[in-house]
């Protein structure tokens, strides 16, 4: 059988002698990288710089990609395989258990496309960088309430499993995501929604339909390119979908966390500002309506314009941004904003970018140094038009700042840098509080007041380590080591206290606790949180006074202060070492916005952005710490289900495993310590009494009701013939498999 990957080997011959083919085959069979292949030696020796052969060769190659994968993924996936149970489908049952035996077996399920792999009840998902053909509706058909062993791994059945449980009892769920920069917790997010969205088969298509244009629309706002991930997400979402008591889709709530709007004003090299500038300025430019909006045809505005002349390129030879704005306008109509509200939101959106053009120049009379004015007013009229309010407050408000002194309110000028920080300021407000106005409406829109269940899917951004970290890197970076506690938690320290206290005796596992970690972030009056705050407070403070404090309070082996370089300090995180630059973490903490910004932008006539600014001027300090414990809060209260996402190499291509990558990954997220507390442990520990509640059928008559004793545990346990079950003092204590088991038998009782 040839390789799938070769499915027309004849195709390969053209241009190169049968020799030469063959072992082009084998080496990209090795490799499959088609920017490798166009290193081979061979290639460069025979056709030297001969680009369209090259290029021909490449679109060969990844036709052959292509013709292969679908191949591989019909195999793998394919709903009649010959063995239905597959002990390679779930880590735990390696006889062999070490980090080898483990990146093993995953990469060899990569080969075949199986990017799904279980530990237990937890899933294990590589990116394939490529599309497969296993998310059809088929796919969610196959997946739908039967027994995990009877199909490959799939997103889909942790899915189920999460509304599975929470109909049956009556409980909510919620599906904590995480992984790396892109590592596809997204993408899985989607298909989460679009699962639950199958399984919860409301008689209401509409409300279906809206469900899903919902992650679309947030991450047109949200999400970003980064050096890392083209549609990188910019904030922590939470998507609670509501179901009634017999499992039908009701309603959704969406929450945001700690959106990074310092991109709105500028962005690193090789990086992008938030999707929707794009799309919306793309959009107009093919509508001819960007003079209505006042916004140049020649050249992007500065926001979106970091490398000149590529935006622009693109815009006008790919229509996709334009593509792409259509379809937010479709989900602003499907989930139901008013035409009016679409139109304000543009505004708001056009009136940013405007705002970003206006430039200051120092006006330097015999008296004053220190006073700045709008050289070319037209940016600033158009900013004013767009967000209606009057120009020459807007200059006013830009340009000055009043301080109140014993009673005495003194205008005072502001500087060109001052001033410039003002407008960037103002653009990061308005785009902050339009993203959370636009989330509320959402949630308005698809609220239900209808009591049920939810399942909840966590979506944050993934761990960032650049070559230049910024504050925007420590939050995120903080929620991440949340998350990992989290899981650290619930499997590990709160099974093993379980054991003890239930008197059972079951091997501890070992793992690497962040805890540490997390208390100097978030540890009150020292932590690095709180540090931060306190420095923010004092006016004189300065960056260098905050990395000095740090290092003066933080005495730890997680922080250490490079020689050198005065504005920068190092964190061990459990995903790796980061080394951050400190500039501007003040300023970015403090978040504040000139009172006299707020004052002008209430008087706007837009309904809407008088209300954005209507709620209560600024919270200052507290900005990050705050976030993440509401985040953290809201998820402990649902059955917790946890899917773990894996980058396979830093190149987004298809095929590749990066066995080092991988490795790390593996380590710091500690795969190998899942592997055996799921191998040796009980993840489910049910009190008798909620045991017998739930189960009693299985050795009662229906209209019995036994007392939930333990005598009345054995029985039900011992009629249906498990085994490897334990009995504690108050709970039975069940692996993960047993209860999938139970929920069968009840079915069939
Ligand atoms: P971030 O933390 O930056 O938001 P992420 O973990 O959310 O990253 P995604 O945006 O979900 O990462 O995935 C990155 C890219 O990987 C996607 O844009 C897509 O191209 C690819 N990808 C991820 N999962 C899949 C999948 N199941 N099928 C096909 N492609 C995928
Ligand atoms: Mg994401």
């Amino acid at each position: 059988n040839p390789p799938p990957t070769l499915l027309h080997p004849e195709k390969w011959c053209r241009g190169f002698n049968h020799f030469i083919s063959q072992c082009l085959i084998k080496d990209f069979e090795k490799r499959p990288s088609v920017t490798h292949l166009l290193e081979h030696p061979f290639i460069k020796q025979v056709h030297g710089k001969d680009m369209s052969l090259q290029k021909q060769l490449a679109e060969l190659i990844q036709e052959q990609q292509q013709l292969g994968s679908m191949a591989r993924t019909r195999r793998a996936y394919h709903v009649d395989r010959a063995d239905k149970y597959s002990l390679d489908d779930d880590l735990v049952n390696l006889e062999v258990l070490n980090e080898d035996t483990i990146i093993h077996q995953l990469q060899k399920r990569y080969a075949d496309l199986q990017i799904y792999t279980y530990v237990g009840d937890i899933l294990i998902a590589l990116n394939p960088f490529q599309n497969l053909s296993i998310y059809s509706p088929q796919f969610s058909k196959l997946y739908h309430g039967v027994k995990r062993s009877s199909n490959p791994p799939h997103i889909f059945a942790s899915a189920d499993a999460a509304y599975q449980s929470m109909v049956t009892f009556s409980k909510d769920q919620c599906i904590i995501i995480s992984g790396e920069s892109g590592a596809g917790k997204t993408e899985s997010a989607h298909l989460i929604v679009q699962h639950l969205t199958f399984l919860g088969k409301a008689n209401n298509r509409t409300l279906r339909e809206k469900i899903l244009q919902v992650n679309p629309l947030v991450e047109a706002f949200g999400n970003a390119c980064t050096a890392i991930n083209d549609n990188s997400s910019r904030f922590g979402k939470y998507l609670e979908m509501m179901f009634t008591p017999t499992g039908a889709v009701m309603g959704a709530k969406i929450s945001e966390y700690l959106l990074e709007k310092s991109r709105v004003i500028k962005q690193a090299v090789g990086e992008k500002n938030f999707h929707i500038f794009y799309y919306i300025y793309a959009g107009l430019y093919h509508q001819k309506k960007l003079s209505e909006y006042r916004l140049p045809d020649q050249k992007p505005p500065r926001y979106i314009d970091n490398e000149t002349g590529r935006v622009m390129h693109d815009i006008v030879t790919k229509d996709s941004y334009g593509r792409q704005f259509e379809a937010i306008q479709h989900c602003f109509r499907i989930i139901g904003f008013t035409d009016e509200e679409v139109y304000s939101v543009y505004r708001i959106l056009t009136g940013i970018l405007n705002t970003g053009n206006i430039e200051f120049a120092a006006i330097s009379s015999q008296h004053q140094t220190d006073k700045s004015e709008v050289p070319n007013p037209e940016a600033l009229d158009n900013a004013a038009a767009l967000l209606s309010i009057g120009s020459e407050e807007l200059q006013e408000a830009l340009t000055s700042h009043c301080v109140v002194t014993r009673g005495e309110t003194i205008i005072r000028t502001n500087t060109v840098d001052k001033a410039a920080d003002v407008r960037d300021a103002m653009s990061k407000a308005l785009y902050g509080r339009l993203f959370s106005w636009i989330v509320n409406r959402i949630n308005t829109l698809l609220h239900n007041a209808e009591s049920g269940m939810n399942v909840g899917i966590l979506d944050i951004f993934g761990f960032e380590n650049f070559a230049r970290n910024s504050f925007e890197q420590l939050c995120i970076n903080i929620a991440n080591e949340q998350i990992q506690f989290y899981f650290n938690q619930h499997i590990f320290a709160l099974e093993q206290m379980e054991y003890q206290s239930e008197g059972i005796d079951a091997t501890t596992v070992e793992y690497e606790d962040n805890r540490p970690l997390l208390d100097m972030f978030l540890q009150k009056p020292m932590g690095l949180l709180s540090l931060l705050d306190e420095e923010s407070r004092f006016p004189q403070a300065t960056d260098l006074t905050l990395v000095d404090k740090f290092e003066d309070n933080l005495r730890c082996k997680y922080f250490w202060r490079p020689k050198g370089v005065e504005l920068s300090f190092g964190i061990q995180h459990y995903a790796g070492k980061v080394l951050y630059d400190a500039s501007a973490f003040l300023e970015k903490n403090r978040d504040t916005l000139p009172a006299d910004v707020v004052v002008v932008l209430r008087t706007s006539e837009n309904k809407l952005l008088q209300q954005l600014f209507s709620s209560p001027l600024t919270k200052t300090g507290m900005f990050c710490s705050y976030s993440l414990m509401d985040l953290l809060s809201k998820m402990v209260v649902g059955q917790p289900h946890f899917i773990r996402c894996i980058k396979p190499n830093d190149d987004r291509e298809a095929l590749m495993f990066s066995h080092e990558r991988v490795l790390l990954q593996l380590r710091y997220t500690g795969i190998l310590e899942t592997v055996k507390i799921r191998q040796k442990g009980y993840s489910h520990r049910i009190l008798f009494e909620e045991f017998v509640k739930r189960y009693y059928y299985l050795a009662f008559k229906a209209h019995e009701t036994p007392l939930g004793s333990r005598e009345n545990c054995l029985a039900i346990l011992e009629k249906s013939k498990l085994d490897n079950w334990i009995l504690g003092k108050t709970k039975v204590f069940l692996k993960y498999y047993h209860i999938e088991q139970l929920n069968l038998f009840l079915r069939e009782v």
